[in-house]
C-alpha cells in the first residue's frame, strides 16, 4: 500500500484547522484521528449511559462498543484475549497501578530494576513503592549514545530481583530498548517484566506475545486517540495473580460489611465509571491504525528524523543526544542549540509556527546522564512532512541569529 503523508493529514482535524502549523510535538500527544473523532461522537449521540450495569437497550449499546473497544486494544496488541486488556486514564496509571497491585507482594530485600532512560512515570512510582515496602531499585546504565547498555544485565537482574520496568523507547533519544535479553535475564530469575509503551504504539502495532513480556502500558492520546484513556495489558496469568488497586463499583464479585471478593480482570482492576466515550475513541483510532501501511510510514518518518540529524550537524553549536542510527531508534531528536536554552529556542521557533518541546522531559536521571539541564525536542508523526522540517531548520537558523 502506498503512502502519502498530504493525505494522510487528511484524517486529523486539528491540522485542517491549523494549516499553518508544523507540529513536531508528537511525542508529548499526537493528534486526534478523525476516526476516534467520529466514535466518540456517535457515543455520545447514540449510545451513552454507563456501562456493566445497565439491562436496558441503551446501557447494551454502550456495553458492546466499549467492549468492541477492549477487542480493538487487543487485537492492535496481539494480546491472547480482550480480557487481558484494563482500560486506564493512561501510562501513568497503568505504572501505578501495577506498582501498587503487583508492589503489594514486595517485601524488604526485594528489588525492581528500571534504567536510566525512564520517563518519570517510571520512576517516581516505584521510588514510592521503595518508601512503602522497602524494596530496593537497581538501573540498567546507558551507553554513551543513551541507549541502554546491556552487556551485563546479570549484575542488576539478580535472583533478588522480581520485577523488571523499562520503556520500549525512550521519549528523549527516541533509542529503542532491545527487550529480548532483558526478559531472556528477567525470567532466568523469575521475574516480572513490564514495559512503558507510552512512544512505541504510535510507531506501529505491538506484539505483546512475541515480546513475551508482562505488563505493557500505553496512553490513548499519543496513539492518535482521546485524552484520559490508555491501557495496560498483562498476561491473564499475570493479571490473575494480581490484587485490585482502586476499590469501588464494578470490581467486585460480592460485597458483605465483612468484606469483598474481586471480580476477575479486566474488571478488577476497573473500579468506578472507566473513561467509556475514550476508550471507544481510543478503539476506534487503534483500528484504522492496524491496517496503516506502516514499513511506507516508518520509512518517511525516519526519512524526516535522518535529514534533521544531518542537517543539525552542519548548524552551529548543536548538541544531538541518542543513537544516530536510524534502525534502533524511533523519529524523535533532541538536541541542544549552542548554549541557548530550550525555552528560548521553544518560543523562537513557535514565531515561526513550529511547536516542538523544550526540557527534561520528564526524564532527569538521563538529562543528567548527559550533562544537560534540558533539550529541544522535534518528534515526528506519519502526517509530518519535509516542509515541518523546513519551518523547523528556518526557526533554529534564526533563533541562533538572535540568540547567540
Ligand atoms: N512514559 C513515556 C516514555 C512517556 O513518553 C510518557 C509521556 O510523555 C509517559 C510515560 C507518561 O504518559 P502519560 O502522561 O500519558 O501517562
Amino acid at each position: 500500500m502506498s503512502f502519502q503523508p498530504a493525505e494522510w493529514r487528511r484524517h486529523f482535524p486539528l491540522l485542517a484547522n491549523h494549516p499553518e502549523l508544523h507540529y513536531l510535538d508528537n511525542a508529548a500527544t499526537g493528534q486526534l484521528c478523525e476516526k476516534a473523532f467520529d466514535a466518540v461522537t456517535l457515543h455520545e449521540l447514540t449510545q451513552r449511559a454507563n456501562v456493566l450495569r445497565g439491562t436496558y437497550r441503551l446501557a447494551e449499546l454502550a456495553d458492546a462498543a466499549y467492549e468492541n473497544a477492549r477487542r480493538q486494544a487487543a487485537t492492535y496488541l496481539n494480546a491472547a484475549s480482550p480480557d487481558e486488556v484494563v482500560f486506564v486514564s493512561g501510562t501513568t496509571a497503568a505504572i501505578n497501578l501495577v506498582a501498587h497491585a503487583f508492589g503489594e507482594g514486595l517485601k524488604t530485600g526485594d528489588e525492581v530494576v528500571l534504567s536510566l532512560a525512564e520517563h518519570h512515570s517510571n520512576l517516581v512510582p516505584w521510588q514510592m513503592l521503595r518508601e512503602r515496602r522497602g524494596v530496593a531499585l537497581r538501573f540498567l546504565p546507558l551507553a554513551p549514545d543513551g541507549r541502554l547498555d546491556l552487556s551485563r544485565l546479570d549484575a542488576p537482574i539478580s535472583p533478588r530481583c522480581k520485577l523488571v520496568a523499562v520503556t520500549h523507547a525512550s521519549n528523549v533519544t527516541g533509542a529503542v530498548t532491545d527487550l529480548a535479553p532483558i526478559v531472556a535475564a528477567a525470567r532466568a530469575v523469575g521475574a516480572r517484566v513490564l514495559v512503558d509503551g507510552a512512544q512505541a504504539v504510535q510507531h506501529g502495532p505491538v506484539d505483546v506475545q512475541a515480546l513475551d513480556v508482562d505488563f505493557y502500558a500505553f496512553s490513548g492520546h499519543k496513539a492518535f486517540g482521546p485524552t484520559g484513556v490508555g491501557v495496560l495489558w498483562g498476561r491473564s496469568e499475570a493479571l490473575q495473580a494480581l490484587p485490585p488497586f482502586l476499590g469501588g463499583g464494578g470490581m467486585i464479585g460480592r460485597v458483605t460489611p465483612e468484606g469483598s471478593s474481586w471480580a476477575m480482570p479486566p474488571r478488577r482492576f476497573e473500579a468506578g465509571t472507566p473513561p467509556i466515550a475514550q476508550a471507544i475513541g481510543l478503539g476506534a483510532a487503534l483500528d484504522w491504525l492496524r491496517a496503516q501501511p506502516w514499513p511506507a510510514m516508518q520509512a518517511h518518518t525516519a526519512g524526516l528524523a535522518q535529514r534533521l540529524i544531518a542537517e543539525l550537524a552542519v548548524l552551529a553549536g548543536p548538541t544531538f543526544i541518542g543513537p544516530r542510527d536510524l534502525k534502533q531508534r524511533l523519529p524523535i531528536v533532541a538536541f541542544n542549540l549552542a548554549d541557548i536554552h530550550p525555552h528560548d529556542v521553544c518560543q523562537v521557533l513557535d514565531a515561526h509556527h513550529v511547536a516542538v518541546r523544550g526540557g527534561h522531559h520528564c526524564a532527569q536521571p538521563l538529562m543528567d546522564r548527559f550533562g544537560v539541564a534540558g533539550a529541544v525536542r522535534a518528534s515526528f508523526a506519519p502526517y509530518n512532512s519535509e516542509a515541518d522540517v523546513d519551518a523547523l531548520l528556518e526557526g533554529l537558523k534564526d533563533a541562533l541569529r538572535k540568540l547567540t
